[in-house]
């Protein structure tokens, strides 16, 4: 028996765009499985999640991984929000997710999800200077030098602890505008994909605060000729991946153009000023897919059309996205009838 350290993490109840909250408790270790780490509660006047009278909120665990900024044995905790009397509380977004997860279990969908973000250091992109604007994009996508990069060490932190939490990260790059990165996770299942996207998050703000470097998952961080950052959510089913699949990629992308508007809904606040048609998207007002095509709605990847088995790309997704929500509207639009 030894005491650990275990950093609850849940969503908040903000609107339109939950934020992440965390708290430390110290359990009884070693933990090696769910059911060893106690439920626990917080005030949820303080959250959004809560009035002031009845302020109780409870936290259930749904996974842990390995703490990788803290000692060996101690643990990051995903957390489902719940009322006190265990009912599942509105801001989780979750709980839907493990309902649909499991109704359309059969049809194995998996997800990797493509995180943009921005580093700013006093009101500014890094990369940025004090006043006026950087050289225009072209040479910061996946480039090298001081001139060009701004934030790998923070980047490479991250990439660190994210592996050593377990993570499933599929690769990490720079991306167009300066001061901007990407990482993936996946591909995975749905709640694996959306619980290890938003530890990934929380690692990366975590981290931030030991440079001086907040992260943003504004869809826009800077207005104009300056690329926005988004959520790439790559998807398959069992039926896409075997041999013939495409056929089941294209069926998919008509489903998805007849739901565009209820997608669109739970794709992340202020995504219309992403979604312009410029900077390698497609008009939040249109819906189109191609192969290739990164200015479609959804990419078909030229990997897929070639092996006519494989995957899609919804392009659609802001960085600031829910994918817990985003996870259970792709699946029932797809594997729904
Ligand atoms: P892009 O070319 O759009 O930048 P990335 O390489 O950044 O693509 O991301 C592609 C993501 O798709 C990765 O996370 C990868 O793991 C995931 N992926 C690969 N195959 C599948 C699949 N069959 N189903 C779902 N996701 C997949
Ligand atoms: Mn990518
Ligand atoms: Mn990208
Ligand atoms: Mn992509």
């Amino acid at each position: 028996m030894k005491t650990i350290k275990a950093e609850y993490i849940w969503l908040d109840g903000q609107k339109p765009t939950a934020e992440l909250r965390s708290k430390t408790k110290i359990i009884e270790g070693p933990v090696t499985k769910l059911a060893q780490i106690p439920d626990w509660g917080f005030d949820g006047s303080s959250t959004e999640q809560a009035e002031g009278r009845f302020s109780d909120c409870a936290l259930k665990p749904v996974s842990f991984f390995p703490d990788p900024l803290r000692e060996e044995g101690d643990i990051l905790v995903m957390c489902e929000v719940m009322h006190a009397d265990g009912s599942v509380h509105e801001s989780n977004s979750r709980a839907r997710l493990r309902k649909i997860a499991k109704k359309y279990a059969s049809a194995a969908p998996w997800f990797g999800i493509e995180q943009e973000y921005t580093l700013f250091r006093d009101g500014k992109p890094l990369g940025f200077p004090e006043k006026g604007f950087p050289a225009p994009q072209g040479p910061y996508y996946c480039g090298v030098g001081a001139h060009h990069i701004f934030g790998r060490e923070l980047v490479e932190d991250h990439l660190e602890a994210s592996l050593r939490a377990g993570l499933k990260v599929s690769g990490v790059n720079a991306e167009v505008m300066p001061g901007q990165w990407e990482f993936q996770i996946g591909p995975l299942g749905p709640l694996e994909v959306a619980d290890q996207l938003w530890l990934g998050r929380w690692l990366l703000h975590q981290l931030g605060e030991e440079y001086g470097i907040s992260v943003t998952l504004s869809p826009k961080p800077v207005q104009g000729d300056w690329n926005g950052a988004g959520g790439h959510v790559n998807f398959s089913t069992k039926a896409m991946r075997k041999p013939g699949g495409i056929k089941a990629v294209e069926a998919a992308c008509k489903k998805l153009e007849r739901k565009h508007q209820d997608h669109i809904e739970v794709y992340g606040a202020g995504n219309e000023k992403r979604l312009t048609g410029k900077h390698e998207t497609c008009s939040i007002h249109e819906f189109r897919f191609g192969v290739s095509d990164r200015g479609a709605s959804i990419r078909i990847p030229m990997s897929t059309a070639q092996k006519k088995s494989g995957y899609l790309e919804d392009r659609r997704p802001a960085a600031n996205m829910d994918p817990y929500k985003v996870c259970a509207r792709l699946i029932e639009t797809v594997c729904g009838k």
